[in-house]
């Protein structure tokens, strides 16, 4: 572990680059609240993201990349001064040319960034995006929480039709239907800035009676931000505010149009879904619909993931008022939901696993290996000199679907032993014959996996 840099770092600039003393004691560790994804991990990680792609390509939404860190007004202006996130949980630091920069707690803000900054708004009525990648907050990690954690979503930019604002909900439901997830959809409608001052007022007067019995917490948030009162995960404070107005009566007729229609739309495929009046968001470019999808497979930390329409943002962002609507969720939270169900991931071991018996065929196993792996076979084989037995084994264990044995015989009549270890029977195969029975078993799995 690194400590106690003070004494080696006097006289030196911040930040401090001299290595402390202690790291020969070479006991390094991840960041707390980071984690290492080993290929055993990484095999669900592809598979989930596999699924994620697949519905993204069926809905025609493209992927954005953007950088991991964005000069921190993105953020500040983007997500708003007032959340915790950007108020607590930012990685903010100034780079070597005093420029604040922040590594991305969110995408939302990067997405509208890059989409003002290349004017996508002038190549289309509809920018239809999508993401997956980390996500940087300094939160207290726990079960569920993460300081770095991956994120997709996906942003419908362009249009207020309520038709966008169901297919971003359907999207995400199709997702974890693949997936076989069990989930609560929330929604609700948080209006618009023409509704949301009368019932900010009627919300205030609400909380003034109520305002000393509240946790300090919510005390602050009612004078700053009143909606994010109802919010709260305290207890006393959701007693407290069980009658307090509710947006759902503040609607204009366009935010109640809009909410019915995207309602009807949801009913018209058959998604259940719960109206929660409590479901809100503080800041004045989310306007109209608000959702949330919750598991029952998770402990405290039960949101999936949840998104809404944000109209104002992109003129929040110094671009020309578009109206837009997103979704976002946590990967780690889906992995933990699959893994308490026991989800049945894919696993699929080599085609074939080369054995050789002795030296000239064990260095023969390597050329043929990287030629099959040229057409596209994947090849495993022995790299330590071990026994045909030990070989096996391995085979075994990798649940190669083929096994191919060459040993001085073989050599000598360019023959190899080929053992399908599904049906448990053998054949010879001419060497020159090898690259076109592999092709073919190849393709007859690949049909086998579509089925
Ligand atoms: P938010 O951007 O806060 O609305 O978060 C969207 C989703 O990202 C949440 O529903 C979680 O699934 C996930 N998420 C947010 N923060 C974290 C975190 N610190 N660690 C892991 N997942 C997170």
């Amino acid at each position: 572990m690194i400590r106690d840099v003070g004494k080696a770092c006097r006289g030196v600039p911040f930040p401090c680059m001299v290595p402390p003393k202690r790291v020969f004691d070479m006991n390094y560790k991840s960041v707390k609240g980071t984690k290492d994804l080993l290929p055993q991990d990484t095999a669900a990680w592809l598979h989930v993201e596999s699924v994620i792609r697949e519905v993204m390509e069926l809905y025609r939404y493209g992927e954005i990349r953007t950088p991991v860190f964005e000069d921190t007004a993105v953020f500040a202006r983007g997500i708003g001064e007032e959340t915790d996130i950007v108020g607590k949980e930012m990685y903010t630091f100034l780079d070597k040319g005093g420029s604040s920069l922040t590594l991305r707690p969110e995408m939302t803000a990067p997405v509208i960034r890059a989409f003002i900054q290349h004017s996508m708004g002038e190549q289309g009525v509809l920018n239809k995006l999508y993401y997956i990648g980390p996500m940087f907050r300094q939160e207290r990690p726990q079960a569920g929480r993460f300081r770095q954690f991956h994120q997709f979503g996906f942003e419908c930019i362009g249009q207020q039709s309520p038709t966008c604002d169901a297919e971003i909900i359907m999207m995400a439901a199709e997702i974890y239907r693949r997936l076989g997830i069990q989930f609560t959809l929330k929604i609700n409608s948080v209006g618009d800035p023409v509704c949301r001052p009368k019932y900010r007022e009627a919300l205030q007067e609400f909380l003034g009676g109520v305002h000393d019995q509240l946790s300090p917490e919510s005390q602050r948030r009612a004078e700053t931000n009143p909606m994010r009162v109802l919010d709260s995960k305290n207890e006393n404070d959701r007693k407290l505010t069980a009658d307090a107005p509710v947006i759902l009566d503040y609607l204009t007729e366009e935010c109640r149009s809009h909410f019915d229609q995207t309602l009807a739309l949801l009913d018209g495929l058959g998604v259940a879904y719960e109206v929660d009046p409590r479901l809100v968001r503080g800041l004045d470019y989310y306007t109209m619909t608000a959702f949330e999808f919750v598991s029952t497979d998770l402990g405290s930390q039960d949101a999936l993931g949840g998104g809404g329409r944000y109209d104002g943002l992109v003129d929040q962002l110094g671009g020309k008022a578009t109206p837009a609507v997103g979704f976002a969720a946590g990967i780690e939270r889906l992995l933990m939901v699959l893994e308490k169900n026991e989800y049945a991931f894919p696993t699929r071991g080599p085609l074939v696993y080369l054995v050789g018996m002795h030296d000239e065929s064990r260095a023969w196993t390597f050329q043929q290996a990287v030629r099959l792996r040229s057409i596209g076979i994947s090849v495993e084989m022995d790299y330590a000199g071990r026994s045909v037995k030990a070989q096996m084994r391995e085979a075994n264990r990798l649940q190669s679907r083929y096994v191919l044995i060459v040993g001085e015989e073989e050599m000598a009549t360019s023959q190899a032993q080929v053992k399908d270890m599904r049906e448990g029977t053998q054949e010879s195969i001419a060497f020159e014959q090898l690259a076109d029975y592999f092709s073919s078993r190849r393709q007859s799995q690949a049909l086998e996996e579509q089925h």
